[in-house]
Formats: C-alpha cells, sequence, structure tokens
C-alpha cells in the first residue's frame, strides 16, 4: 500500500528522511530541506543584508546543492546577498578540467557570475606538476594548504565580504572526529564554527550553511531536483585517514541517524581548559597572508618545491628548514643531508 506523506498527508511519500526516519514526498521534502538551511543561516546569522558573497564551488554536489539553495533563499527570503561562484582551478587533468565545465554551466544556469582563480597562475604549480615532483603520499597537504590560501586570494579579488562552502554536517562530524583522534585542540575548537570571523587582513570570513545537513539528503536533494553536477572522485585521492573517519561515522549512522549531529554536538561542547596554549596568529613574512610561524605553510611548501626539496615543511621540523627558509647558505654536508631526505 502506497505510504502518505507524514507531512502534507496528501501526497505519496517518496522517500524516507535519513536524517528524521520520516516517509516524505518530493515537495515536502526540498521545503524542508531548504527551511532548515534557512533556520541554520537565521539562528547563526550567518549573512547581513546587502552582502557580496562568494560561493565556493567545485562542481561537486555540495557546492551545486549550496549554490541552489542560496540562491532559492535569498529569493524567498529577500535576504539581499550579491552572489557569485568562485572556483579552484588545482591543475588535475581528469577531474578539475571536467568538473569546472560543470561549474560554468552552473553559472549559466543560476545566472551567477563565476571567478575562477588556478594554482598555476597564484603558485606557478598544477598538482599534476606537484605530484610529478612529490608523489602521492603528501599531495593532499600541498592541495590543501594551496587551496585555503587560493579560496582567499579570490574572495578579494572578486571583493566579496564572506566566502560560503558546501561543508556538510558528515564532514564537520569527520573532522572533529579526527581532531579527537589528533589531539589536535586549536583545529577541534575552530572545525565545529560555523563561521570563522576575518582573521586578518588576507583573510575573509567564511560560513558553512550545510553545517547540518547530512549527505545523504544533499545527495537526494541533487538527485530529485535533477541538479546537474559532477561526481568523481579526484584521481589523486588517497586521504585514507579521513576515509575510515567516513566509513566509521557512515557505520554510526546506520545504527542510529543521530549519530552526525551527535559528533558535531560533542565536538561544539568540548572546550578548552584555562592555560592551555594555542597557536598564536601572525602574519606571514614573505607573503603576509596569516600564519602562526614566520612563513606560512604555503610558502614553506612552495619554497620546498621550487628548490627541489619537496618535505620541506612535510618532514619532521628540521632545524636545516629554518636556515633555508633564511636563505642562509648550507654546508656541503648539510646539503647532502638535504637532497637525501627529499630524494
Ligand atoms: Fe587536492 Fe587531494 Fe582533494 Fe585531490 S583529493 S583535490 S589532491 S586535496
Ligand atoms: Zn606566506
Amino acid at each position: 500500500m502506497p505510504v502518505q506523506c507524514s507531512c502534507c498527508g496528501e501526497k505519496r511519500a517518496m522517500l524516507k528522511r535519513p536524517k528524521t526516519g520520516h516517509s516524505v514526498c518530493k515537495d515536502c521534502f526540498f521545503w524542508a530541506f531548504e527551511e532548515e538551511v534557512h533556520e541554520t543561516i537565521v539562528s547563526a546569522k550567518l549573512f547581513r543584508h546587502g552582502e557580496r558573497v562568494g560561493i565556493a564551488a567545485s562542481g561537486g554536489k555540495d557546492s551545486t546543492v549550496l549554490a541552489h539553495v542560496m540562491k532559492v533563499l535569498n529569493e524567498r527570503y529577500g535576504y539581499g546577498l550579491e552572489l557569485m561562484l568562485l572556483s579552484v582551478d588545482e591543475g588535475i587533468t581528469g577531474y578539475r578540467d571536467d568538473s569546472l565545465e560543470t561549474v560554468k554551466r552552473n553559472q549559466q544556469q543560476y545566472e551567477l557570475p563565476l571567478k575562477i582563480v588556478s594554482y598555476e597562475e597564484l603558485y606557478g604549480w598544477t598538482m599534476d606538476a606537484i605530484v610529478k615532483q612529490v608523489g602521492l603520499k603528501n599531495n593532499c597537504t600541498f592541495c590543501g594548504v594551496f587551496r585555503r590560501q587560493a579560496l582567499d586570494r579570490g574572495a578579494i579579488m572578486l571583493k566579496v565580504d564572506k566566502i560560503c562552502t558546501g561543508h556538510n554536517a558528515d564532514d564537520v562530524a569527520e573532522t572533529v572526529l579526527m581532531n579527537v583522534l589528533r589531539g589536535d585542540v586549536a583545529r577541534l575548537r575552530r572545525c565545529t564554527a560555523i563561521s570563522t570571523a576575518s582573521e586578518g587582513e588576507a583573510v575573509v570570513p567564511r560560513c558553512k550553511p550545510l553545517k547540518y545537513a547530512y549527505e545523504k539528503e544533499i545527495v537526494l536533494y541533487a538527485y530529485f531536483k535533477k541538479l546537474d553536477y559532477f561526481s568523481t572522485e579526484c584521481i589523486y585521492s588517497p586521504n585514507a585517514y579521513r576515509g575510515h573517519a567516513r566509513t566509521f561515522i557512515k557505520d554510526l549512522e546506520s545504527v542510529r541517524a543521530s549519530s552526525i549531529v551527535d559528533i558535531i554536538h560533542s565536538g561544539e561542547n568540548l572546550s578548552v581548559r584555562e592555560g592551555v596554549k594555542m597557536p598564536v596568529q601572525g602574519t606571514c613574512n614573505r607573503c603576509g597572508y596569516i600564519s602562526s610561524q614566520a612563513l606560512c605553510k604555503a610558502c614553506v611548501l612552495l619554497e620546498g618545491l621550487n628548490r627541489g626539496l619537496p618535505r620541506l615543511g612535510i618532514s619532521k621540523h628540521h632545524r636545516l628548514h629554518g636556515k633555508i627558509l633564511a636563505r642562509q647558505p648550507l654546508t656541503e654536508k648539510e646539503e647532502r643531508k638535504l637532497r637525501s631526505e627529499n630524494s
């Protein structure tokens, strides 16, 4: 017997909401999903009327749903936001070139301006070239550090007041778990924040309107709305550690759907004891980006790439690294040591 929608009681239920277990029709699902994002935006006061907002767009399901829902809500509730898409081209042939085609179609479909910033233009390196040099072990470290800065630089070029990203509840829960397992208190505190205030001139505030949206619901929303998105994984994706955290959370979710928000809430409620030393944010001596060290991570990684020493900035702190970064000459013995570490 067909099940009636538990929300409107009129139409036939088409799906069971992964988040609540309710059987609902398509329209009631769309409405509930959008209203929950609206509720997140309003209760956390994510935007102010008249702001220019860059939507970090990769062409994947999360950012495509984010762009779609932001546009719907901006019109429905008169947020008064000027929305635009901001994409990063990491230079990954066979992956990012294709997903950027999706973003370009989204630009047409949603009639939003689009800006693409590339690693090649910003750093002089594509991820293809970086992988050739560093291999497939630490590539995501380079990519993650460079992306964070690239988004900021793109946002500055677009003169946006804020960037919103497509991080969903599953992503946040995974990050909470990984930071707990690593004992990384500073990151734990940052990863649960729904928005980051500007941490310096070079950083544009970011927020996560999909923070409480379940990945499974994002997939259903994109599927039933027939949104145009790109679903292939990055060809350089070895991120094994996150993969385990992901599988673990999916297992928990299958036993109890609320596990995802429960993990987020516990992350939010963990507080740092008074007197615990936290990194002090300053700015990078070379590029001016925020950094708790004299040089930001991107500058250290870039220096390593440009000198053919890709492990600089990845391997454990080495007293030689300080000398290199200060551009002090090395002895022959020190040179040899570095070469062997990086070969
Ligand atoms: Fe970059 Fe790694 Fe993500 Fe690929 S999987 S886009 S290399 S961070
Ligand atoms: Zn720097």
